[in-house]
């Protein structure tokens, strides 16, 4: 497997993450985005798990604020809405590359034929899992994927923020 561009994780990593999940966090390649104060917010997990299960979610929004704060969106009807943009033919196009940069990143690690061609958050036609939209544009940056930039915009969170408590 090759070695993710934001580097290998370190053992207060993999706590913080732990601790953000609540569980131990298991085969972490990376964290592929933070908040300013440092802490993880999106952890990158091996796309083939070490017992061997196909691992699709590259980059998993892991921190309980941001969490909390995109759940609270999908539980006021934002996935509908979102899901009518991808009505409009740019915002579709854009989508549909959002997925193939998905696809690029993970496949650029680590080749998992059972998980080929599919990405996450239900690139690149749905809108089904905001939480994994996000994560995908706190990794990638604004400008790649325009479904969790706007789900990002409008979520009472941002890494800048730090509310890590
Ligand atoms: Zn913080």
């Amino acid at each position: 497997m090759s070695t993710p561009p934001f580097g290998a994780p370190s053992a207060a990593d993999i706590d913080a993450v732990s601790r953000q999940l609540g569980r131990p966090a298991r085969n972490v390649i990376g964290i592929a985005a933070r908040c300013v104060c440092g802490a993880p917010t999106v952890v990158s997990t091996r796309p083939r798990l070490d017992d061997g299960t196909p691992f699709p979610t590259l980059y998993y929004l892991s921190h309980p604020a941001a969490t909390a704060a995109i759940s609270t969106l999908e539980a006021n009807g934002v996935m509908a809405e979102m899901q009518q943009l991808l009505t409009d033919e740019s915002i579709s196009a854009d989508y549909s590359r959002s997925h193939l940069a998905y696809l690029a990143d993970r496949e650029g690690l680590e080749f998992v034929e059972e998980i080929a061609g599919i990405s996450a958050g239900g690139m690149p036609k749905r809108v089904k899992c905001l939480h994994a939209l996000v994560g995908h544009s706190l990794a990638a940056g604004p400008g790649v994927n325009p479904i969790g930039d706007l789900a990002l915009e409008r979520a009472e969170w941002s890494p800048l923020v730090c509310q890590c408590g």
